[in-house]
């Protein structure tokens, strides 16, 4: 893993952790393409403050962050929230079976996730 000092604004310093002090931010990634993990980077670089609700299971109350075109997906599924399984939809017809139920699962660990953190 990169240290602190090591890493340029933006990189990813550990998974599953919490940010340390102020030049550690929280950041998930997006769900829908990587499955969803999370961990904390350098702040900068291309990170940018996502809306989604989403909490660490130890908590989390300050704002966390995801790359662009995730915040952008987020803003979008806020306005309507059906796009959101007309998309999942669409994508999953495209992967091999076991692909698709891996990722079913993600998608349902991380609908938990959202709802723990008050969505
Ligand atoms: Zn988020």
């Amino acid at each position: 893993m990169t240290k602190l000092k090591d890493a340029k604004p933006g990189d990813i310093l550990r998974y599953r952790s919490r940010p340390r002090n102020k030049d550690e931010i929280l950041c998930h990634n997006h769900v829908l393409f990587d499955g969803f993990r999370y961990f904390v980077a350098r702040r900068g670089g291309h990170w940018r403050v996502c809306p989604c609700g989403w909490q660490p299971p130890s908590g989390w109350d300050g704002v966390h962050y995801a790359r662009a075109a995730h915040v952008k997906w987020r803003h979008k599924v806020k306005k309507d929230p059906k796009i959101y399984e007309r998309k999942w939809k669409k994508y999953l017809r495209r992967l091999p079976k076991v692909a698709r139920q891996i990722f079913e699962q993600q998608r349902r660990a991380y609908q938990q996730a959202g709802r723990k953190g008050g969505q």
